[in-house]
């Protein structure tokens, strides 16, 4: 199953798909994207006591009451936006399940129990697509070799993704960079600037 670092890129990713809904300022969306990064990997917690590892962590269930958690706690802070806000917290969440079910894991009992609290079932998808990594012994140097080798599969796979994300954000109509944005190229400017009215760019010669 994949390593933090592929949770972290998958979340980062999410977080700049979902812009648009969250955005209010460079403020806002930064404090998504670490919500987004930290949520993604956070399910994995459960390694710290190896019984309950890839079950109620890693379930619908969990991911529900994070999405219900995050709600409560963005609307009392920001006061607003917090169901947009509140679902992408599970979403970030949610997608380390869906990472681990397209990963390798031969251990058994295989997979996740994702559906829990509803079934005890494990499920996996059998794609292997994500290497799995070795979490017991992860000072040896044979480990640390298998898992540097899944990380750069990661990387490779998930942070042309979030590339291209990154880029659409910056560059999309009414993005930061892109057109139709106040100041920016196409924009209408911003109000007080130059070329605007009372901007002090903005003079007219007498008679002109
Ligand atoms: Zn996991």
């Amino acid at each position: 199953m994949p390593s933090p670092v592929g949770h972290a890129l998958a979340g980062a990713a999410i977080a700049l798909a979902a812009e648009p809904l969250v955005r209010h300022g460079a403020l806002r969306f930064r404090v998504a994207l670490v919500a987004c990064i930290l949520l993604a990997a956070l399910p994995d917690l459960d390694l710290l006591y190896q019984p309950i590892h890839r079950a109620v962590t890693h379930s619908v269930g969990s991911t529900l009451l994070v999405t219900i958690v995050a709600i409560g706690v963005t609307g009392r802070v920001t006061g607003s936006r917090r169901l947009a806000f509140g679902l992408l917290c599970g979403l970030a969440w949610g997608s380390h399940l869906v990472l681990d079910w397209l990963g390798t894991d031969p251990t058994p009992p295989r997979g996740i129990k994702a559906l829990w609290p509803f079934s005890h079932q494990w499920f996996i998808s059998e794609l292997d697509i994500f290497r799995g990594t070795e979490r017991r012994q992860v000072l040896t140097w044979a480990s640390i070799a298998y898992n540097l080798k899944a990380i750069a599969q990661e990387i490779a796979i998930l942070a042309p993704v979030a590339a291209v994300l990154a880029w659409w954000r910056l560059y999309r109509p009414g993005g930061p960079g892109g057109p139709g944005r106040p100041g920016g190229p196409g924009g209408p400017g911003r109000p007080g600037g130059p070329g605007r009215p009372g901007g002090p760019g903005r003079s007219r010669r007498p008679g002109a």
